[in-house]
């Protein structure tokens, strides 16, 4: 069995290897165990549910939630020799008819289908007649509300795949999952007891790095830093079709060879840009978050955001891009506390617990460019991952910082948390910490606490970067079941028995690096 699936890797995907957890995964995936994959962007998903399909007899439904690339991909597998096809609102109905005879002629061996397509009655019933093999779900971390890209179809998934087959194996794929979405994937599909393969999120050989965002100022920046790696790939990341427009323009008239790439342009000119820049005939794409998805660039040199994301989920997708050859590449981001303002304001018209939620990817997103901490280590903690040493490779790294001694203000804020029975958050311990009144400190008695007022002296955005360093230490940690909530670890605990010196880091007074500031 094993050694023919490996002369299949090689026989029909020209590979002579596995990479990582691929081989482990397929082999779970054969077995008919429910598999989970996290995985960051360009380590080598596709082939985990891919090289199975053709394995097994009938077919693979994937679930995917970008139709555009569905096609795509089908015409990827299609080029190989291997019968796929897909399942959306784009085809006509004569072109669904002739797909779904071929699944039930078991001819395919992967069906690609959106979900809001397998929720429709007569592909239920359909499917329901065909000879399944099992389902991946690519994109898993689309059924999360706490995640950033959250699909209300995702969360019906299951019950359809129950009404189908009930116990077709499930593979659940995602490249971005903190431990709360990962937690949620695995409930929704009820698969708690699948197993993991979880990779590192660490990409060694990306560079982190984050500059104040000031007029005029960042435009220089932006095109001193693109003319300093001429000839190569890079792709600029703006918030606005009209940002995307504007910075393209700008560089062209500085002589750089770049164009804009949003979803307001012609689909006949977005795919031209696409090739151009694949075929190296384009060094600079000036893209919306539209571009990227599926684009497998091996040199990317350089990502910047000239605007902020929404989440950092999102800025490690996109930065993802860079150095998917293993070699270099460089991450950049312009920040300024405003944008993260403007970026909440879009979000008023949603409902509470969604705009609540994006905020608190917004406050995340803010922390990590403001903090004075190695990047590595926040993104890292952020994905559910530890990094013990500074990485050396990250602007923090190779700046001189401004640290000092932390010991007494870590106590600080472990006590708060244990007096407050690790049952509130961040906001609430810095609220407590500092000596403030409000409705939840006085229903819950908390200003009869030791460690009321403690903190007075210092700012709120002292204690909340005290805090944060201790979750990066992992002293304390997110409460997965109640969000937002903090917990002590059992390395907090040791911490507490008996403290020890800590250096703890000044955050970046961004307002300051930004007053020059005017409305741009
Ligand atoms: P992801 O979905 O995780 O972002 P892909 O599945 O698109 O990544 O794979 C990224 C690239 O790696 C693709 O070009 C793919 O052909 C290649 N690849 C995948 N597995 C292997 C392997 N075992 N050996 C060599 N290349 C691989
Ligand atoms: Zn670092």
């Amino acid at each position: 069995m094993e050694e023919n699936v490996k002369s299949d890797l090689k026989k029909i995907f020209g590979f002579s290897q596995f990479r990582g957890n691929q081989e482990l995964i397929v082999d779970n995936l054969l077995k008919q165990r429910n598999t989970f994959v996290i995985m960051p962007t360009g380590a080598g998903k596709s082939l985990c549910y891919q090289l199975p399909a053709v394995v097994k007899e009938g077919t693979a439904i994937v679930i995917s939630p970008l139709i555009a690339l569905m096609k795509n991909q089908v015409d990827q597998l299609n080029a190989i020799g291997i019968n796929a096809h897909f399942l959306n609102s784009t085809l006509t109905k004569s072109e669904a008819t002739k797909v779904k005879n071929e699944v039930l002629k078991k001819r395919t061996k992967l069906l690609y289908v959106a979900p809001e397509s397998l929720t429709k009655e007569e592909n239920i019933a359909f499917l329901k007649e065909a000879q399944l093999s099992f389902v991946a779900i690519d994109e898993a971390h689309c059924i999360s509300e706490w995640g950033h890209d959250f699909r209300p179809e995702y969360r019906k998934i299951k019950s359809i795949v129950g009404q189908i087959a009930p116990h077709l194996p499930i593979i659940a794929l995602t490249a971005t999952a903190t431990p709360k979405v990962q937690q949620d994937i695995q409930r929704n599909l009820q698969m708690e007891e699948a197993d993991l393969f979880k990779s590192s999120f660490n990409r060694t050989n990306l560079f982190y790095e984050v500059r104040p965002k000031v007029k005029n100022e960042s435009k220089k920046a932006l095109i001193k830093f693109i003319k300093q790696h001429k000839g190569k790939s890079g792709i600029i990341y703006c918030l606005s079709r009209k940002k995307v427009e504007e910075i393209a323009e700008l560089l062209k008239v500085n002589q750089i060879n770049a164009a804009p790439y949003h979803a307001g342009l012609d689909s006949s000119v977005r795919i031209k840009t696409q090739d151009d820049f694949l075929n190296e005939e384009l060094d600079v794409i000036v893209a919306t978050i539209a571009f990227g998805m599926g684009i497998d660039k091996p040199d990317v040199r350089y990502v910047i955001h000239y605007d902020v994301p929404k989440s950092l989920e999102g800025y490690y997708q996109e930065t993802g891009r860079a150095g998917r050859d293993g070699l270099e590449g460089h991450c950049l981001m312009f920040y300024r506390y405003e944008d993260i303002i403007k970026l909440d304001k879009f979000n008023k018209d949603k409902a509470v617990t969604e705009r609540e939620n994006a905020k608190i990817l917004l406050q995340e997103m803010s922390a990590y460019a403001e903090t004075g901490v190695c990047r590595r280590k926040f993104i890292l903690n952020y994905f559910g991952e530890t990094l013990e040493e500074d990485c050396g490779f990250c602007d923090n790294c190779k700046r001189e910082r401004v640290t000092f001694e932390g010991m007494d203000d870590v106590t600080t804020a472990l006590e708060a948390v244990k007096q407050t029975n690790e049952r509130f958050t961040l906001e609430h311990l810095v609220r407590v910490i500092r000596g403030e009144m409000d409705d939840y400190v006085v229903s819950y008695k908390h200003d009869l606490l030791p460690v009321f007022g403690k903190g007075k002296e210092a700012s709120d955005k002292h204690w909340t970067s005290v805090i944060r360093q201790t979750m990066i230490a992992a002293l304390l940690e997110k409460d997965i079941e109640n969000y937002g909530h903090l917990k002590i670890t059992k390395k907090g605990h040791e911490f507490l028995d008996a403290p020890y010196s800590v250096d703890l880091y000044q955050d970046h007074d961004f307002e300051k690096l930004t007053e020059s500031e005017t409305q741009e």
